[in-house]
């Protein structure tokens, strides 16, 4: 038998994940690592820890099932997004932990470009919206703020990566500095159009070119990790919610993808041309495959899975996330109208003066209809992406793909068919991301082709939409008058 394995780094945890030749996962191995938070809206973690759990599962996977190295095609790497590491290529020493996507201390660095009149350049040539998520002012405030880090920079001893190259870095005991097309467009130095670094981003943040690492498709062989003295070829790398749209074989314009989780990532297949949005979707590269480069529109809502985290642990009326979907089974109506905007609204609404709020209480309203509203506020949220999508994209969109924990719950997901009037398709393995990234990697190593992955693709369960339209306009107009008043309520 032989094995593709992904190494799946996500924010919270270090994952791998061995798939056999039918595409199946035979097992998982996992650990999680330490979030580090220096001071209030700073989040942090130590790459060397990063490395260290990655490794661990690796090795822990392949004593388990008892690999031999001589089985493993190749490897595929996976990773959380934007978070940047800095570090001396001669010693490999980190010269501070990594700045994790959701830390905000660069802040004001993003306020000083947009009181420049940056936006319009940042969006037009890197696709993105100026925001301290991205890694560039992430490694703007390093060399900032570690001294000696500029002048090191200057010198050409000091570079930088998101996750994956720190790992590509690490495997190859130093040999290999390079991302993937997929990663290097969430940095917000990367031009998507011209497919090099961008030259006026990187001089304006004074970071020197030299730092970058060399960009290649995502299925690429980046080089070889020695397990036992024999060489592992590492050829596919992806950053996560591509690698989820990927694994979703959502490999046509219009394909969709969602992922339901603390918060939910939305991203469409836009193909090879770049498409713009009006409405503050984000335009970023799917992928590099075959030479040809493929672009997706991403949009997230904030909080999703964590609304009904809130039902659970803020006001206590779930003891389980699962139970929810009891509960609404049970609930009759549709009146009530939950909107989660704890801490604002994303597109398309793009109002962080927003608040959260409940409409249409009466007196007969019990937890039931609450937690029923609460579900029925994902799919809202995720039919207002959606449709955001369809409009600037101008592609119709036929079904919608989805994983992620809250993709388990059936009222959600038929709900969800309900308010789209799309079919709703849940696969059988819901290691999107992991599947994504050994599906890139399979197909470099020649052990898969695309039209296998769409083969030996199994779907779990299809939800075709029950309502009617008529019904569902009722219904979709409550929500948009609901999220109507909870629009600018602190201001005043
Ligand atoms: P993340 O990767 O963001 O941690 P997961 O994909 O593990 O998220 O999903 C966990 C989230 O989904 C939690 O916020 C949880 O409240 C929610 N969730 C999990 N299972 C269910 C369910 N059956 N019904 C509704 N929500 C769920």
């Amino acid at each position: 038998m032989k094995y593709i394995i992904a190494l799946d780094q996500g924010t919270t945890s270090s994952r791998a994940v061995l798939f056999d030749e039918n595409g199946k996962p035979a097992d998982i191995t996992q650990k999680e690592f330490s979030q580090i938070f220096p001071r209030p809206g700073w989040v942090e973690h130590d790459p060397e820890e990063i490395w260290n759990t990655q490794h661990t599962v690796l090795t822990e996977l392949l004593g388990r099932n008892r690999i031999r190295p001589e089985d493993i095609v190749s490897i595929g790497i996976t990773n959380q997004r934007e978070t940047t590491i800095v570090w001396d290529k001669h010693t490999g020493q980190p010269v501070m932990n990594a700045i994790v996507w959701q830390d905000k201390r660069t802040a004001p660095i993003c306020e000083e470009m947009k009181k420049e009149g940056l936006e319009k350049y940042v969006r037009d040539n890197t696709g993105l919206v100026i925001d301290s998520y991205f890694s560039a002012t992430k490694v703007a405030w390093i060399l900032r703020n570690i001294p000696g880090a500029k002048e090191k920079a200057e010198n050409g001893d000091l570079i930088m990566g998101t996750v994956d190259t720190w790992l590509i870095w690490k495997m190859t005991g130093g040999k290999v500095h390079a991302t993937d097309y997929s990663n290097a467009s969430r940095t917000m130095l990367f031009n998507i159009r011209n497919l090099e670094w961008d030259h006026h981003m990187l001089c304006r943040l004074e970071i020197p070119e030299t730092m970058m690492p060399s960009v290649h498709p995502s299925s690429w062989h980046f080089g070889d990790y020695l397990i036992d003295g024999v060489p592992v070829p590492i050829s596919g790398v992806l950053g996560d919610q591509q690698a989820a749209l990927f694994g979703q074989a959502c490999f046509n314009p219009g394909e969709v993808k969602n992922t339901y989780g603390t918060g939910c990532f939305m991203l469409m297949n836009t193909g090879e041309e770049i498409r713009e949005s009006s409405s503050g979707l984000l335009t970023t590269i799917a992928w590099g495959l075959d030479k040809k480069i493929y672009y997706a529109f991403e949009g997230s809502v904030f909080i999703a899975g964590a609304a009904i985290q809130w039902l659970r642990d803020g006001l206590r009326i779930l003891d389980a996330a699962e139970d929810s979907e009891y509960f609404a089974e049970k609930a009759s109506g549709n009146d009530v109208f939950v909107v989660p905007a704890f801490s604002g609204l994303g597109a398309p609404y793009w109002d962080m003066y927003a608040r959260g709020a409940i409409f249409g209480l009466t007196r007969d309203t019990g937890k039931k209809h609450l937690i029923k509203a609460t579900l029925q506020s994902l799919a809202y949220q995720s039919k207002d992406l959606l449709e955001t999508m369809e409009k600037d994209s101008g592609l119709k969109i036929k079904k919608l793909k989805v994983d992620g924990g809250a993709a388990m719950n059936n009222f959600l997901m038929q709900f969800q068919a309900d308010i789209l009037g799309a079919r709703v398709e849940r696969p059988a393995i819901t290691e999107s991301t992991a599947l994504g990234a050994a599906y890139m990697a399979g197909m470099q190593s020649g052990f898969w082709k695309q039209e296998d992955i769409l083969n030996k693709r199994i779907t779990d369960r299809v939800f075709e939409p029950l309502i009617s339209p008529e019904e569902r306009n009722k219904l979709y107009a409550g929500w948009k008058k609901a999220v109507n008043r909870t629009m600018g309520w602190l201001k005043d």
